[in-house]
Protein backbone atom coordinates (compact mmCIF):
# COMPACT_ATOMS: atom_id res chain seq x y z
CA UNK A 1 0.00 0.00 0.00
CA UNK A 2 2.76 2.54 0.75
CA UNK A 3 4.73 1.84 -1.92
CA UNK A 4 1.34 2.29 -4.57
CA UNK A 5 0.48 5.86 -2.70
CA UNK A 6 4.16 6.94 -3.15
CA UNK A 7 4.34 5.68 -6.39
CA UNK A 8 1.03 8.68 -7.25
CA UNK A 9 2.79 10.63 -4.86
CA UNK A 10 5.55 11.00 -7.00
CA UNK A 11 3.62 11.46 -10.42
CA UNK A 12 2.05 14.33 -8.86
CA UNK A 13 -1.51 12.82 -8.32
CA UNK A 14 -4.10 13.61 -6.06
CA UNK A 15 -4.32 10.74 -3.26
CA UNK A 16 -7.81 10.25 -1.71
CA UNK A 17 -8.04 8.05 1.14
CA UNK A 18 -11.90 6.53 2.81
CA UNK A 19 -11.28 4.49 6.06
CA UNK A 20 -13.88 2.50 6.44
CA UNK A 21 -14.73 -0.68 8.75
CA UNK A 22 -16.69 -2.76 5.71
CA UNK A 23 -20.28 -3.49 5.60
CA UNK A 24 -20.86 -1.15 3.13
CA UNK A 25 -23.95 0.96 2.45
CA UNK A 26 -24.58 4.25 1.12
CA UNK A 27 -22.76 7.02 3.45
CA UNK A 28 -19.32 4.77 2.84
CA UNK A 29 -20.53 5.60 -1.09
CA UNK A 30 -21.00 8.68 -0.69
CA UNK A 31 -17.63 9.74 0.98
CA UNK A 32 -15.94 7.70 -2.09
CA UNK A 33 -17.82 9.79 -4.69
CA UNK A 34 -16.95 12.68 -3.15
CA UNK A 35 -13.28 11.61 -2.81
CA UNK A 36 -13.75 10.77 -6.69
CA UNK A 37 -14.65 14.23 -7.60
CA UNK A 38 -11.44 15.97 -5.52
CA UNK A 39 -8.83 12.97 -6.26
CA UNK A 40 -7.19 10.24 -8.37
CA UNK A 41 -6.46 7.91 -7.42
CA UNK A 42 -9.26 7.27 -4.60
CA UNK A 43 -8.13 4.62 -2.05
CA UNK A 44 -10.45 3.03 0.49
CA UNK A 45 -9.48 1.04 3.15
CA UNK A 46 -11.76 -2.00 5.44
CA UNK A 47 -10.45 -2.89 8.75
CA UNK A 48 -12.42 -3.27 11.34
CA UNK A 49 -10.31 -1.64 14.43
CA UNK A 50 -10.03 -3.96 17.13
CA UNK A 51 -9.00 -1.18 19.68
CA UNK A 52 -11.73 0.73 18.95
CA UNK A 53 -14.38 -1.41 20.16
CA UNK A 54 -14.54 -1.84 24.41
CA UNK A 55 -14.58 -5.31 25.60
CA UNK A 56 -18.28 -5.47 25.80
CA UNK A 57 -18.95 -4.65 22.42
CA UNK A 58 -19.84 -5.91 19.44
CA UNK A 59 -16.49 -6.41 17.71
CA UNK A 60 -16.53 -10.39 16.89
CA UNK A 61 -19.91 -10.50 15.50
CA UNK A 62 -19.74 -6.63 13.70
CA UNK A 63 -20.54 -7.35 10.33
CA UNK A 64 -18.37 -8.46 7.77
CA UNK A 65 -18.82 -8.65 3.69
CA UNK A 66 -15.76 -8.61 2.50
CA UNK A 67 -16.59 -9.68 -1.06
CA UNK A 68 -19.23 -7.50 -1.72
CA UNK A 69 -17.31 -4.55 0.07
CA UNK A 70 -15.03 -4.65 -2.94
CA UNK A 71 -17.85 -5.50 -5.35
CA UNK A 72 -19.18 -2.07 -4.42
CA UNK A 73 -16.36 -0.35 -4.11
CA UNK A 74 -14.85 -1.49 -7.49
CA UNK A 75 -18.49 -0.57 -8.95
CA UNK A 76 -17.93 3.06 -7.25
CA UNK A 77 -14.59 3.43 -9.26
CA UNK A 78 -12.03 3.21 -6.46
CA UNK A 79 -8.96 2.81 -7.35
CA UNK A 80 -7.66 0.51 -4.51
CA UNK A 81 -8.95 -1.56 -1.90
CA UNK A 82 -6.84 -1.96 1.46
CA UNK A 83 -7.69 -4.63 3.68
CA UNK A 84 -4.83 -4.52 6.03
CA UNK A 85 -5.10 -8.16 8.34
CA UNK A 86 -5.11 -7.14 12.22
CA UNK A 87 -1.29 -8.62 13.02
CA UNK A 88 -0.36 -6.58 10.29
CA UNK A 89 -1.56 -3.08 11.93
CA UNK A 90 -0.82 -4.50 15.48
CA UNK A 91 2.05 -6.54 15.22
CA UNK A 92 3.11 -8.19 18.76
CA UNK A 93 4.83 -5.03 20.27
CA UNK A 94 2.70 -2.41 19.43
CA UNK A 95 2.78 -0.15 21.72
CA UNK A 96 2.46 3.72 20.31
CA UNK A 97 -1.10 5.41 20.79
CA UNK A 98 -2.20 8.76 19.50
CA UNK A 99 -4.98 10.27 21.84
CA UNK A 100 -6.62 13.45 21.75
CA UNK A 101 -7.12 14.70 24.72
CA UNK A 102 -10.32 16.60 26.09
CA UNK A 103 -12.53 15.98 23.48
CA UNK A 104 -12.04 12.16 23.55
CA UNK A 105 -13.25 12.01 26.76
CA UNK A 106 -17.03 13.19 26.65
CA UNK A 107 -20.23 11.83 25.17
CA UNK A 108 -19.15 8.96 23.09
CA UNK A 109 -15.77 8.74 24.91
CA UNK A 110 -17.45 8.48 28.05
CA UNK A 111 -19.55 5.69 27.18
CA UNK A 112 -17.20 3.98 25.47
CA UNK A 113 -13.57 4.77 26.99
CA UNK A 114 -10.39 4.10 25.33
CA UNK A 115 -12.98 4.32 21.84
CA UNK A 116 -11.28 7.41 20.47
CA UNK A 117 -8.11 6.31 21.32
CA UNK A 118 -8.29 3.37 18.84
CA UNK A 119 -10.14 5.20 16.42
CA UNK A 120 -7.02 7.87 16.33
CA UNK A 121 -4.62 5.82 16.70
CA UNK A 122 -6.00 3.09 13.62
CA UNK A 123 -6.95 6.56 11.39
CA UNK A 124 -3.10 8.04 12.10
CA UNK A 125 -1.70 4.80 10.79
CA UNK A 126 -3.97 4.97 7.92
CA UNK A 127 -3.18 8.44 7.27
CA UNK A 128 1.11 7.69 7.90
CA UNK A 129 0.73 4.19 5.50
CA UNK A 130 -1.04 6.31 2.71
CA UNK A 131 -0.33 9.29 2.68
CA UNK A 132 -3.41 10.95 1.44
CA UNK A 133 -3.82 14.37 -0.02
CA UNK A 134 -7.20 14.31 1.34
CA UNK A 135 -9.17 11.67 3.77
CA UNK A 136 -13.12 11.58 4.54
CA UNK A 137 -15.18 11.26 6.86
CA UNK A 138 -18.74 11.18 7.69
CA UNK A 139 -20.92 13.97 10.04
CA UNK A 140 -22.67 10.98 11.32
CA UNK A 141 -19.83 10.18 13.61
CA UNK A 142 -19.51 14.47 14.74
CA UNK A 143 -17.05 14.11 17.45
CA UNK A 144 -15.18 11.40 15.77
CA UNK A 145 -15.15 13.83 12.78
CA UNK A 146 -14.01 16.75 15.38
CA UNK A 147 -11.51 14.80 16.68
CA UNK A 148 -10.08 13.23 13.53
CA UNK A 149 -9.55 17.35 12.59
CA UNK A 150 -7.91 18.11 15.62
CA UNK A 151 -5.66 15.40 15.19
CA UNK A 152 -4.73 16.11 12.15
CA UNK A 153 -4.34 19.79 12.76
CA UNK A 154 -2.21 19.24 16.18
CA UNK A 155 0.17 16.36 14.51
CA UNK A 156 0.69 19.13 11.38
CA UNK A 157 -0.38 16.26 9.28
CA UNK A 158 -0.63 16.90 5.59
CA UNK A 159 -3.70 16.13 4.63
CA UNK A 160 -6.87 17.91 5.11
CA UNK A 161 -9.61 15.87 6.58
CA UNK A 162 -12.95 16.69 4.66
CA UNK A 163 -15.99 16.01 6.91
CA UNK A 164 -19.22 14.91 4.76
CA UNK A 165 -22.95 14.83 5.25
CA UNK A 166 -24.51 11.83 6.99
CA UNK A 167 -26.90 9.74 4.27
CA UNK A 168 -29.84 8.51 5.69
CA UNK A 169 -33.19 6.03 4.42
CA UNK A 170 -36.03 7.91 3.46
CA UNK A 171 -37.76 7.59 7.24
CA UNK A 172 -35.08 9.66 8.11
CA UNK A 173 -32.43 6.76 10.16
CA UNK A 174 -29.31 7.54 9.52
CA UNK A 175 -27.55 4.62 7.35
CA UNK A 176 -25.48 2.70 9.46
CA UNK A 177 -23.67 -0.83 9.11
CA UNK A 178 -25.21 -1.71 12.75
CA UNK A 179 -28.49 -1.51 11.22
CA UNK A 180 -28.53 -4.65 10.19
CA UNK A 181 -28.60 -5.74 14.18
CA UNK A 182 -32.56 -4.24 13.88
CA UNK A 183 -35.61 -6.74 13.84
CA UNK A 184 -38.83 -5.34 12.12
CA UNK A 185 -39.77 -3.50 15.51
CA UNK A 186 -36.85 -1.96 16.37
CA UNK A 187 -36.15 -0.45 12.79
CA UNK A 188 -39.48 1.05 13.21
CA UNK A 189 -38.57 2.21 16.14
CA UNK A 190 -34.85 3.39 15.52
CA UNK A 191 -36.26 6.51 13.63
CA UNK A 192 -37.23 7.75 17.40
CA UNK A 193 -33.47 9.59 16.63
CA UNK A 194 -34.39 11.23 13.29
CA UNK A 195 -37.85 12.20 15.28
CA UNK A 196 -36.04 13.54 18.25
CA UNK A 197 -33.85 15.39 16.20
CA UNK A 198 -36.73 17.18 14.17
CA UNK A 199 -39.00 18.11 17.19
CA UNK A 200 -35.73 19.76 18.83
CA UNK A 201 -35.63 21.21 15.24
CA UNK A 202 -38.89 22.25 15.32
CA UNK A 203 -38.94 24.55 18.41
CA UNK A 204 -35.36 26.15 17.43
CA UNK A 205 -37.23 26.84 14.27
CA UNK A 206 -40.05 28.97 16.45
CA UNK A 207 -37.19 30.83 18.47
CA UNK A 208 -36.43 28.28 21.56
CA UNK A 209 -32.60 28.68 22.03
CA UNK A 210 -32.66 27.27 25.31
CA UNK A 211 -30.97 24.20 25.61
CA UNK A 212 -33.20 22.68 29.05
CA UNK A 213 -36.06 23.54 26.93
CA UNK A 214 -34.94 21.87 23.95
CA UNK A 215 -33.68 18.52 26.05
CA UNK A 216 -37.49 18.50 27.38
CA UNK A 217 -38.30 17.81 23.50
CA UNK A 218 -35.82 15.40 22.96
CA UNK A 219 -36.67 13.83 26.38
CA UNK A 220 -40.65 13.33 25.53
CA UNK A 221 -40.08 12.36 22.08
CA UNK A 222 -37.42 9.36 22.82
CA UNK A 223 -39.71 8.66 26.17
CA UNK A 224 -42.37 7.77 24.03
CA UNK A 225 -40.95 4.67 22.15
CA UNK A 226 -40.83 1.75 24.31
CA UNK A 227 -37.78 0.30 22.45
CA UNK A 228 -35.55 3.31 23.26
CA UNK A 229 -33.40 3.75 26.06
CA UNK A 230 -31.59 6.93 26.01
CA UNK A 231 -28.04 6.78 26.66
CA UNK A 232 -27.10 10.96 26.32
CA UNK A 233 -29.24 13.73 24.34
CA UNK A 234 -27.44 16.69 24.57
CA UNK A 235 -26.90 20.17 23.08
CA UNK A 236 -22.79 20.73 22.64
CA UNK A 237 -20.75 23.94 21.51
CA UNK A 238 -19.59 22.18 17.72
CA UNK A 239 -16.06 23.03 18.50
CA UNK A 240 -15.63 21.88 22.53
CA UNK A 241 -17.98 19.38 22.33
CA UNK A 242 -19.36 21.54 26.03
CA UNK A 243 -22.98 21.99 26.63
CA UNK A 244 -24.20 24.81 25.59
CA UNK A 245 -26.87 26.85 27.83
CA UNK A 246 -28.03 28.52 24.95
CA UNK A 247 -27.66 27.89 21.32
CA UNK A 248 -26.21 31.01 20.12
CA UNK A 249 -23.29 29.67 17.77
CA UNK A 250 -22.40 26.18 15.71
CA UNK A 251 -23.71 23.34 18.16
CA UNK A 252 -24.68 19.94 17.73
CA UNK A 253 -27.80 18.49 19.13
CA UNK A 254 -25.98 15.04 19.69
CA UNK A 255 -27.67 11.83 20.38
CA UNK A 256 -26.96 8.15 21.68
CA UNK A 257 -30.21 5.74 22.20
CA UNK A 258 -29.98 2.03 22.34
CA UNK A 259 -32.44 0.31 20.52
CA UNK A 260 -32.88 -3.19 22.32
CA UNK A 261 -29.47 -3.84 22.45
CA UNK A 262 -28.46 -1.80 19.18
CA UNK A 263 -26.98 1.89 20.22
CA UNK A 264 -27.29 3.92 17.79
CA UNK A 265 -26.05 7.81 16.88
CA UNK A 266 -27.36 10.55 15.06
CA UNK A 267 -27.09 14.33 15.10
CA UNK A 268 -28.43 17.72 13.85
CA UNK A 269 -25.71 20.29 13.28
CA UNK A 270 -27.30 24.10 14.47
CA UNK A 271 -25.20 27.16 12.30
CA UNK A 272 -26.04 30.71 12.74
CA UNK A 273 -27.33 32.20 9.17
CA UNK A 274 -24.48 34.59 9.37
CA UNK A 275 -22.62 36.22 12.00
CA UNK A 276 -24.54 38.84 12.86
CA UNK A 277 -27.96 37.17 12.83
CA UNK A 278 -29.88 34.76 15.52
CA UNK A 279 -31.59 32.88 12.70
CA UNK A 280 -30.23 29.33 12.43
CA UNK A 281 -29.49 26.69 9.80
CA UNK A 282 -29.92 23.23 10.37
CA UNK A 283 -28.14 20.01 8.73
CA UNK A 284 -29.65 17.20 9.06
P1 LIG B 1 -17.54 3.03 9.60
O1 LIG B 1 -17.36 1.98 8.56
O2 LIG B 1 -18.83 2.95 10.35
O3 LIG B 1 -16.33 3.18 10.48
O4 LIG B 1 -17.65 4.40 8.81
C1 LIG B 1 -16.65 4.78 7.90
C2 LIG B 1 -16.90 6.24 7.53
O5 LIG B 1 -18.18 6.37 6.94
C3 LIG B 1 -16.85 7.16 8.75
O6 LIG B 1 -16.18 8.35 8.40
C4 LIG B 1 -18.31 7.40 9.01
O7 LIG B 1 -18.57 8.64 9.64
C5 LIG B 1 -18.89 7.40 7.60
N1 LIG B 1 -20.32 7.09 7.64
C6 LIG B 1 -20.95 6.14 8.37
N2 LIG B 1 -22.28 6.21 8.19
C7 LIG B 1 -22.51 7.25 7.34
C8 LIG B 1 -23.69 7.83 6.77
N3 LIG B 1 -24.91 7.37 7.05
N4 LIG B 1 -23.54 8.88 5.95
C9 LIG B 1 -22.29 9.36 5.65
N5 LIG B 1 -21.16 8.86 6.15
C10 LIG B 1 -21.25 7.81 6.99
Amino acid sequence: MKELARQARTESRIVGLVPTMGALHAGHLSLVERAKRECSPVIASIFVNPKQFGPNEDFSKYPRALDSDTKMLEQAGVDSVFVPEPTEIYPNGFSTYVQVEGLSDKLEGRSRPGHFRGVTTVVMKLLQIVQPNFAYFGRKDAQQSRIITQMARDLNLDTEIVVCPPVRESDGLALSSRNVYLNADERRAATVLYRALGAARGELAAGVRDALQLQSVLQRTLGAERHARVDYAEIVDAESFEPVVRVSKPSYIVLAVFIGKTRLIDNLYIELKSLDSEELVFYF
